[in-house]
């Protein structure tokens, strides 16, 4: 099948982190408005991630589970313009071959939800339930069944900050869903998806951050750039907070980083990083997303007149220009 052959098939599942990240993204393709996601000592014995999206029709939750099912690709077509954020049909089959998974789903459709409990890719227990209208998947004991890989986890500490800084970029380039992080039994974070970016900002960064945010905007007819950056007098020691998103996904790009930074290079401390949430929305046929399997390096048709703009941009806010 063609349409497989073009899919790289990737590892997803390498750590806590990463389960939490496929988990979310599709809770967002299923056009969720609220995802919770709560997490014990660092998502190793436990990850829930629950939404009130779509949800899963009965007939549909065991092929859910086989590797390259997804209903979100048909042909081989659709794969230059995929804008749902997985398509590789592999995500819930590795997470449920190497943990034990309790899915609780319903559709508006359906009067009465299914419970499905699958250990290790073996499917233990099937049941109707009362649920609402959504998605509950729970992950426990990550590689209870490969011990050896279980041994590679790194701390509780690391792989939280992981999974915090996980849903901290999905939480910005979706300021429309509202996200809750339970950590532990403690409420970590609680966006408004109410579609504003500030007020996101300010849900996970707080109060300081937001006070020094210097909107900035510019538009041409090939792509968009807008977001926030901060005063050159608040920075970070590294470059985690210079965020970018194309077309409502994070990306890392060296390129970009590095044009933010010449736009400051005057006015901030050397070894010092500025904090930037940067949207580019561009045509997606001009962005290759499938650069690297973790779809988070890309390329992109214009890099460098973006690149041009970007730091134009910069500049011309931090001398006070107006928008
Ligand atoms: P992919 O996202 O690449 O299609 P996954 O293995 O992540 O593959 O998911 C398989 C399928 O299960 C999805 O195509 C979707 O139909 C369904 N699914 C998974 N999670 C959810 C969810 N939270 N809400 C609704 N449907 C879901
Ligand atoms: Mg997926």
């Amino acid at each position: 099948d063609n349409t497989i052959n073009k899919i790289a098939a990737g590892e997803v599942v390498e750590r806590p982190s990463s389960i939490v990240k496929e988990l979310i993204e599709n809770s967002i393709d299923a056009d969720s408005t609220s995802i919770t996601i709560e997490i014990k000592e660092g998502g190793k014995s436990y990850i829930r991630v629950t939404d009130n999206g779509n949800g899963i029709n009965p007939e549909d939750i065991q092929l859910a589970f086989l590797r390259h099912s997804t209903s979100k690709i048909s042909n081989p077509e659709d794969l230059s313009r995929v804008l749902s954020l997985g398509f590789r049909g592999e995500a819930l089959a590795s997470i449920s071959a190497v943990s034990m998974v309790e899915l609780i789903t319903k559709t508006e459709d359906n009067n009465i939800g299914k419970s499905v409990e699958i250990h290790g890719g073996v499917l233990k227990e099937e049941l109707d339930v009362g649920a609402p209208k959504g998605t509950t998947i729970i992950v426990k004991n990550i590689f209870y069944n490969t011990p050896v890989r279980r041994k590679f986890l790194k701390s509780e500490g690391a792989e939280s900050a992981n999974i915090g800084d996980i849903i901290n970029k999905l939480a910005m380039c979706n300021p429309n869903i509202s996200f809750k992080y339970i950590k532990d039994g403690k409420n970590i974070i609680k966006t408004p998806g109410n579609g504003d970016i500030k007020s996101t900002i300010y849900s996970i960064y707080g109060k300081e951050y937001t006070k020094s945010l210097i909107k900035v905007s510019y538009v041409n007819d090939k792509f968009r750039i807008w977001g926030y950056i901060s005063e050159p007098s608040l920075t970070r020691g590294n470059r985690s907070n210079e965020l970018f998103f194309i077309n409502k996904r994070y990306v890392s790009s060296l390129i970009l980083s590095k044009a933010v930074e010449d736009a400051y290079s005057s006015l901030i401390t050397i070894n010092r990083f500025p904090i930037v949430f940067l949207y580019i929305d561009i045509d997606p046929e001009d962005v290759d997303v499938n650069v690297h399997p973790s779809k988070i390096e890309v390329r992109f048709e214009n890099e460098m007149i973006v690149v041009d703009k970007i730091k134009s941009m910069i500049k011309k806010r931090l001398l006070g220009e107006n928008l």
